[in-house]
C-alpha cells in the first residue's frame, strides 16, 4: 500500500472515531474530518502546480497542520522533507537547497524564535508586495511559502487559504493522481538526528515507512481502542513513522501534548485523555519521573509504549514499569536510515530481558554482526550491527558517496552501532563504533560506565566519552548532571568507582553540569562535549 492508501482505508473503517487530538492548539479530528482536511490541503497543493516527485519542506513543531501536510503530500506523491524545528537560518538554507524544495510549509513562531523572520533574511523577496510564485536568489527552487498562522503575510500563502482553494478540486481528480503512485517510490526525506555530526537526509519509500509503522505498533499490540501520547517530535521518524503512521495502521488515537516537549504537559495529556500508550526517549521519561509534580498526575491508564532513540538505562526502565504503570513497555532500536525500527522487545518478554536488551529482530529484517575485517561473528560476540531488508532506505539524498559507505553492494546497512546478539536472538546495543574509547590499548565501552554510574543515587544524567591523551591515546571523561538539589564531588565519584570497575575505566576527568548538549530529540551530543573538553584541556 502507499501511505495515502493506508490513511484512506483507516478513514473508511474508523470514520467518526477520534483520530488525533492537539491539546495545545485545542483541535480534535475524527478520521473523517482528518481525511477531509487532507483532501482540502492536497487539492490546494495540486492547484499550485505541485506534482509527483516535487519536494515539499516542513519546518514546524508538533502542530495539526504537520499531520495534515504529511498525508496531503503523500496523496499527491510529493516528497515530504522533514526539517528540524531547531534549525536556524544557515541550516534551513542548507536543507532547502540540498534537496531543492519547491514549497515550504512553516509555522508562525516557536517559542522565542520567529521562523518567518528567519526566512525573510534568506529570501528578502518574500516581503516585497505581490503574491505570485517566489523567485528568491538564495533559494532558487523555492516557489511557495505556506504559513500556518492566521492572517495575510506578504509574499506567503496561508495554510487555511490554500486548503479553502483546494476544496474546489474534486475527490475524483485527487483519486486519479493517488492511483498512479506505487509503494516503491520515495515519499519522504528525513534528516538523521545529528548526534555524531551534521545530519544526513535519508530517502525513504512508502513501503519503507508504512510497513515499519505497522510492525512497531503490532509489537505493542496496539488496537483502535488505544490512545497513544506522542510528545516526541513529528519531524523525526519517532513521531512521524512510529507515532503517526503507526497509529494509522491500527486506527489508534494520537494525542499530542504540545509543540515542544514539556514533562508536566505530557503527564497532563496522559491523565486528561486517558492514554494507554506513551512514547519517549530516555531523557524524557527521566524528566517526567523526576518532575516535582509527578505524584499529582494519575497515569494509571498507561499500559504500553516505547522507549527508544538512545541507550535506555536499566534503572529508568524499572521506574517506568513500576511508577508509570507501563507494565507492557517495550524498548525499540532503530535508525532513520532503516525506517526506523529493526529491534523491539515484545510486551510479554520477561521484564529482565526487556530492561536489559532491545529485544529481538523485527519480522522481515535480516541481521548480522561483523568484526573489524567485515567477517560475520558468532552469537555472543560484539561487533558492528548490520541490517538488510524492506526497511533499508533508498540512500542519502543526492549523496552517492555516503550512501555506498553506509549500504554495501549486498544491501547490508552498516549501522555504526556496536551490538551483541545472544543465542536466543536478544540484542544488546553496546554503543556506537565512533564512541568506543581505546585507552592504552584497552577497549572501553562508555555505555558500560554510564550504566554503572547511573546506580549512584545523586546522579540524574551521565555521559561518558573519550578525550585525546598523549600518554594513553585516549582518556575517559564523564559529564554528570546531579539530581535536583544534590551536589557531588569528583572524589565521591572516583571513590564510588574504586574496587567496582577496572581502574582504566574510572573516568580520569569528571565535570558537573546543569544540562548536557542535546539534539531536539533529547539525545546527548558527545561530539559537542568532546570539543568543549578539547578547548578546556588545550
Ligand atoms: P546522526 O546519524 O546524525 O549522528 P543519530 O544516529 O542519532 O544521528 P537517528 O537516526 O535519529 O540519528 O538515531 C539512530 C541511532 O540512535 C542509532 O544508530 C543508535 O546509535 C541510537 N539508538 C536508537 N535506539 C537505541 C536504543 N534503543 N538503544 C541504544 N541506542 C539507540
Ligand atoms: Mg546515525
Amino acid at each position: 500500500d502507499t501511505l495515502f492508501d493506508l490513511l484512506a482505508s483507516t478513514v473508511g473503517k474508523e470514520g467518526d472515531r477520534e483520530a488525533a487530538i492537539f491539546l495545545q492548539q485545542n483541535r480534535r479530528f475524527t478520521w473523517k474530518t482528518l481525511g477531509e482536511a487532507v483532501d482540502a490541503f492536497a487539492g490546494g497543493l495540486h492547484r499550485l502546480g505541485l506534482a509527483k516527485g516535487d519536494r515539499v519542506g516542513i519546518w514546524s513543531p508538533n502542530r495539526w497542520e504537520w499531520l495534515v501536510t504529511q498525508y496531503a503530500t503523500a496523496r499527491l506523491g510529493l516528497i515530504l522533507v522533514n526539517i528540524n524545528p531547531a534549525y536556524r537560518t544557515a541550516e534551513l538554507e542548507y536543507a532547502l537547497t540540498k534537496v531543492g524544495c519547491k514549497a515550504l510549509v512553516t509555522a508562525e513562531s516557536f517559542k522565542s524564535s520567529d521562523y518567518l523572520q528567519m526566512l525573510a533574511t534568506l529570501a528578502p523577496e518574500l516581503t516585497a508586495a505581490g503574491s505570485g510564485p517566489l523567485n528568491a536568489a538564495r533559494l532558487p527552487d523555492l516557489r511557495y511559502v505556506i504559513h500556518m498562522g492566521e492572517g495575510a503575510r506578504p509574499g506567503m500563502l496561508s495554510f487555511n487559504q490554500v486548503s479553502a482553494d483546494g476544496e474546489q478540486v474534486s475527490r475524483d481528480e485527487l483519486n486519479a493522481i493517488s492511483a498512479t503512485l506505487t509503494q516503491d517510490e520515495p515519499i519522504n526525506i528525513q534528516f538523521t538526528s545529528g548526534t555524531t555530526g551534521a545530519p544526513k537526509g535519508a530517502t525513504l519509500t512508502h513501503a519503507n515507512i508504512v510497513n515499519n509503522g505497522h510492525f512497531v505498533t503490532a509489537a505493542m499490540k496496539l488496537t483502535a481502542q488505544d490512545r497513544l501520547c506522542i510528545p516526541v517530535p513529528f519531524y523525526h521518524c519517532f513521531g512521524m513513522v512510529m507515532g503517526s503512521i503507526g497509529c494509522v495502521t491500527k486506527g489508534a488515537t494520537m494525542v499530542f501534548p504540545g509543540e515542544g516537549f514539556d514533562p508536566a504537559a505530557t503527564l497532563n495529556a496522559v491523565q486528561q485523555e486517558t492514554c494507554t500508550a506513551l512514547y519517549g526517549v530516555p531523557t524524557m521519561f527521566v524528566a517526567m519521573l523526576d518532575h516535582s509534580e509527578f505524584k499529582n498526575f494519575d497515569v494509571s491508564s498507561l499500559r504500553t509504549g516505547i522507549m527508544a532513540g538512545a541507550p535506555c538505562p536499566i534503572e529508568v526502565m524499572k521506574r517506568v514499569v513500576s511508577q508509570m504503570h507501563m507494565s507492557e513497555v517495550t524498548i525499540a532500536y532503530g535508525m532513520t536510515e532503516t525506517s526506523p525500527v529493526s529491534f523491539q522487545s515484545a510486551i510479554d518478554d520477561p521484564l529482565e530481558r526487556r530492561v536489559t536488551t532491545v529485544g529481538r529482530v523485527h519480522p522481515h529484517v535480516e541481521v548480522k554482526i561483523v568484526g573489524d575485517d567485515g567477517e560475520t561473528l558468532k552469537p555472543g560476540v560484539r561487533g558492528e550491527l548490520c541490517t538488510r531488508g524492506y526497511s533499508v532506505m533508498q540512500g542519502y539524498w543526492d549523496d552517492p558517496v555516503r550512501t555506498t559507505e553506509a549500504i554495501d553492494a549486498e544491501g547490508w546497512m552498516h549501522t555504526g552501532d556496536l551490538a551483541v546478539i545472544d543465542d536466543e536472538g536478544y540484542c544488546n546495543i553496546v554503543g556506537r563504533v565512533k564512541d568506543l574509547v581505546i585507552r592504552g590499548g584497552e577497549n572501553v565501552y562508555p555505555r558500560e560506565i554510564e550504566e554503572f554510574l547511573y546506580r549512584h543515587p545523586k546522579i540524574r544524567e551521565v555521559q561518558v566519552f573519550g578525550v585525546p591523551d598523549p600518554r594513553y591515546g585516549e582518556e575517559v571523561c564523564a559529564w554528570i548532571v546531579p539530581k535536583a538539589g544534590e551536589t557531588i564531588s569528583e572524589d565521591e565519584i572516583k571513590a564510588f568507582c574504586k574496587e567496582q570497575i577496572a581502574h582504566y575505566k574510572v573516568p580520569r576527568y569528571v565535570r558537573f553540569k546543569t544540562e548536557l548538549p542535546t539534539t531536539v530529540t533529547g539525545k546527548a551530543q558527545k561530539f559537542m562535549m568532546r570539543d568543549a573538553m578539547l578547548d578546556e584541556l588545550g
